[in-house]
């Protein structure tokens, strides 16, 4: 593989998580829709929607246009005077979250998001400590990664971030040995209560959760829980952060993935889908009582970026296309009628799928050496010859799915064609069986 572009990135690209030695970047020229391809021309159907953020898909014409448009107009400004995308991009996010969220504060993505979120909650309660999940990503900045629950946290835990984690639910790997979703919920929250207790109330200022955890495994809480933590929160007046970063946007076939759970957060944190990431763009939507802490007190945080109209009229743009091209309820019917049905069908021929579970556009196979045992097909933070085998096979057929661990995750665009996504489930049907090989 040698081209001046790869030669380049391999001189002076220093690439994110990873070992700079050990990568061979594929070197992507164009995309359109659910496809990219590479300087060879190869074309591959894209099951990761890149790090699940391009919920419309690739090279939307509207959208395209409308940056063109912004470009030509108005490129860019600080972020101290209004400009009119950013404030109809505000208007139209606050029009999608729940009643009393609506003020917007712009950033440039996701981890910023939460860096700001968890300040105010700070802030506003005079708490210091945030409480997370274990199995969750929040980001890679010094909050954002402290609060996060997975291996990315390690090296960079300070363990003087104030941060506390828990098990959420997660009943395939229930860590109360539970046998019902009913069980794991109550179980759950039970040792969310305990926690809470042991840790101290009053020193809460906040649990932050992804409201379905997306990278660590899409796992969809079983009823009951999120309005459980919400009336925790309201308990011992500790601020409710959704981090709807990966799962909002169209993602689980509803604007905002609270839309499933009938519960109001405090604050809500958003990036990728608002405008499917053709600018960088991220923020927080804050509820009444936290936007009056900041009334008449100066909110200590900014970004020069905050509010860039070229990322607000991306997120105007994206926002309409998905209203007027039913793009949501598109992805809500792919989930049902589509992707749903193939994985459970999937499911039944492979030994080495122990689950797959998800909504919308937003689905997760969980695979296994042992059915019975349920021992990962990778272990938990790292590979194994088998999943590498199983992803080889994917792209040597033209299709790039998302993966962690021992999973596979299928993230197509919100706008995948019906055909598309069922060309990609037999290419992974197919790959698959090199997992059954596996099976021990
Ligand atoms: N929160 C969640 C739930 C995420 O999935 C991510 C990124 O994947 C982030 C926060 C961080 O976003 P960013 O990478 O834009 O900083």
């Amino acid at each position: 593989m040698s081209s001046r572009t790869y030669d380049l990135d391999r001189a002076h690209v220093f690439h994110s998580w990873s070992a700079q030695a050990e990568i061979t970047p594929m070197v992507i020229t164009g995309a359109k829709g659910s496809e990219i391809w590479d300087e060879d021309g190869t074309r591959y159907l894209d099951f990761s929607s890149q790090l699940v953020f391009t919920n419309i898909g690739h090279g939307h014409p509207k959208v395209v246009a409308a940056i063109q448009e912004q470009a030509a107009r108005l490129c860019t400004i600080s972020p101290v005077h209004a400009n009119e995308q950013r404030s109809e991009a505000a208007r139209m996010i606050a029009e999608r979250t729940p009643p009393g969220l609506d003020k917007v504060f712009f950033t440039n993505g996701g981890a910023e998001a939460v860096e700001h979120a968890t300040r105010m909650a700070r802030l506003h309660t005079g708490r210091h400590k945030i409480m997370s999940a274990y199995r969750s990503y929040h980001g890679g900045t010094h909050t954002a990664v402290n609060v996060t629950g997975d291996p990315r946290r390690w090296a960079s835990d300070t363990a003087t971030a104030g941060t506390v984690h828990f098990f959420g639910p997660f009943l395939y790997r229930s860590e109360f040995h539970s046998a019902s979703q009913q069980d794991e919920c109550d179980r759950a929250l039970e040792h969310l209560r305990h926690t809470i207790e042991h840790e101290g109330p009053a020193t809460i200022a906040a649990i932050i959760l992804e409201t379905v955890p997306g990278t660590s495994g899409i796992m969809v809480p079983p009823p009951g829980y999120l309005t459980g933590v919400r009336r925790l929160c309201d308990e011992h007046g500790i601020v409710l952060i959704a981090d709807e970063v990966m799962c909002g946007f169209g993602r689980t076939g509803a604007w905002l993935a609270i839309d499933h759970f009938d519960i109001v957060p405090d604050l809500i944190t958003f990036a990728k889908g608002v405008n499917s990431g053709y600018v960088p763009l991220g923020g927080v939507v804050i509820n009444e009582a936290i936007a009056e802490t900041f009334a008449h007190r100066p909110y200590p945080g900014g970004l020069t970026y905050s509010g860039h109209p070229l990322a607000a009229a991306a997120a105007v743009a994206t926002m309409t296309a998905m209203e007027d091209e039913g793009i949501v309820q598109n992805a809500a019917r792919l989930g049902t009628d589509v992707i749903g049905p193939a994985l459970a069908a999937i499911a039944q021929r492979h030994d080495c799928v122990g689950e797959i579970r998800g909504l919308g556009v937003f689905w997760a196979i969980e695979l296994v050496s042992d059915p019975v045992t349920r021992e990962p097909l990778a272990p938990y933070g790292g590979s194994s010859p088998a999943m590498g085998e199983i992803l080889g096979a994917c792209k040597q057929a033209g299709l790039l799915p998302f993966a962690n661990f021992n999973r596979i995750h299928v993230v197509p665009p919100c706008t995948i064609s019906d055909d598309d996504a069922r060309r990609g489930l037999d290419i992974l049907d197919q790959a698959l069986a090199l997992g059954d090989r596996h099976i021990g």
